[in-house]
């Protein structure tokens, strides 16, 4: 399977664009602004110097990145591309191009608490060259000082670590049990197990929080229950489309625009339609593709004379009706996307996330895909 070209996509739902680290797009959810929010606001209002607990926390969040850039370093050596990282409170979750084979999955979900566990033994390990003097009690450590910030942020990194070697999604752990499991199972019955546990513990968590009472144990729960949904959810997503051809599902009766067209011709055709992909031909060569979004947006700034050629999207996703469906799912992840389906040079359909879903709804009650 080859995805020739990904479309510079907007990103997922909820994010905000970061910054790049190494070429991989770092986005941030919004709950994880509100959680620095949070965090800044809390810390105006207590009484201690803010400068160790601010280099606390800037350690601990480069501490989160480090262990997500583990993930796409050994993902890079197999030739897996890192697609973005996004930050959420609960860490950072790093999405991959591809759906990973069992052996790449256990590697590359091992090496995030790895960086983790390095950081933290290289700090003690400095502070034992410098002489410093490590709080070994959990009252030490409990409130920030200046003096104990470099230890919080060792032990901090080691709760990371352990955190997220919990064997269950969302959790690294869950992937790598996953990915044991599914040495002695079938894939989707260790993927429903590695869920079951993260909506056991996060339920377990939320419990936990609200007896105890530690508020922040239920918010961190809720997120560790939507991560295990939505792992069950692209898992289910998986086994309905594993072995199916992609032109199986694709859409093969659709309307194009010439590149001689305008806009104005293309908002025509978007009014007279259900359609709102375009692929613009030059003959009968694609040349590229003219999204709704796109061309409202090119309405705005051109006006509708201007012609679909100089607006359109020159780099869109392709692929081959002989690709396996299950493969491409990761890159139709976002909602609003479109492919388009060629065979060499000729345009064969279009596969968008609404009839991916749609195909997805009749797979399950139980429609056999033509194929
Ligand atoms: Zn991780």
């Amino acid at each position: 399977m080859e995805i020739a070209r990904v479309s510079n996509h907007s990103g997922t739902a909820g994010t905000m664009r970061g910054f790049n680290l190494f070429g991989v797009p770092v986005r941030l959810h919004f709950t994880f602004v509100l959680l620095v929010i949070f965090l800044v606001v809390t810390d105006l209002g207590s009484g201690h110097t803010s400068s160790s607990y601010a280099l606390f926390l800037v350690g601990l969040f480069a501490s989160v990145l480090l262990h997500e850039m583990g993930h796409a370093f050994v993902g890079r050596r197999f030739g897996v591309r890192t697609t973005e990282i996004i930050m959420f409170p609960i860490g950072g979750l790093s999405r991959m191009e591809r759906v990973l084979r069992p052996s790449e999955e256990l590697s590359i979900a091992v090496a995030g608490p790895l960086v983790n566990i390095l950081l933290s033994a290289g700090i003690f390990l400095y502070m034992f060259y410098m002489h410093l003097s490590v709080p070994i009690k959990m009252a030490d450590l409990i409130q920030p000082t200046d003096a104990n910030a470099l230890a919080r942020l060792a032990y901090g990194n080691l709760v990371l670590a352990a955190f997220n070697l919990l064997p269950a999604f969302p959790m690294d752990g869950g992937r790598i049990l996953r990915a044991l499991l599914s040495l002695i199972r079938p894939e989707d019955q260790a993927t429903r197990t590695a869920a079951w546990m993260g909506r056991m513990l996060a339920i377990s968590m939320a419990l936990y929080g609200l007896l105890a009472p530690q508020p922040v144990l239920v918010f961190f729960a809720f997120f560790v229950y939507l991560g295990a949904a939505q792992e069950s959810a692209a898992a289910m997503g998986r086994t309905l489309t594993h072995g199916i051809p992609v032109r199986a599902a694709m859409i093969t009766q659709f309307h194009t625009l010439d590149h001689g067209n305008t806009i104005r011709d293309a908002a025509n055709l978007l009014l007279s339609t259900s359609q709102e992909d375009f692929p613009v031909m030059h003959g009968e060569q694609v040349v590229g593709l003219l999204g709704r979004n796109l061309l409202l947006k090119s309405l705005a700034a051109e006006g509708p004379d201007a012609y679909v050629a100089g607006v359109m999207d020159r780099d869109f996703l392709l692929l081959e009706p002989g690709d396996d469906l299950s493969m491409v799912l990761p890159s139709m992840a976002h909602a609003g996307r479109c492919a388009l389906v060629m065979d060499d040079e000729k345009l064969l359909g279009l596969l968008t996330t609404d009839n991916l879903s749609e195909f997805l709804l009749l797979r399950r009650f139980g429609m056999e895909p033509v194929v």
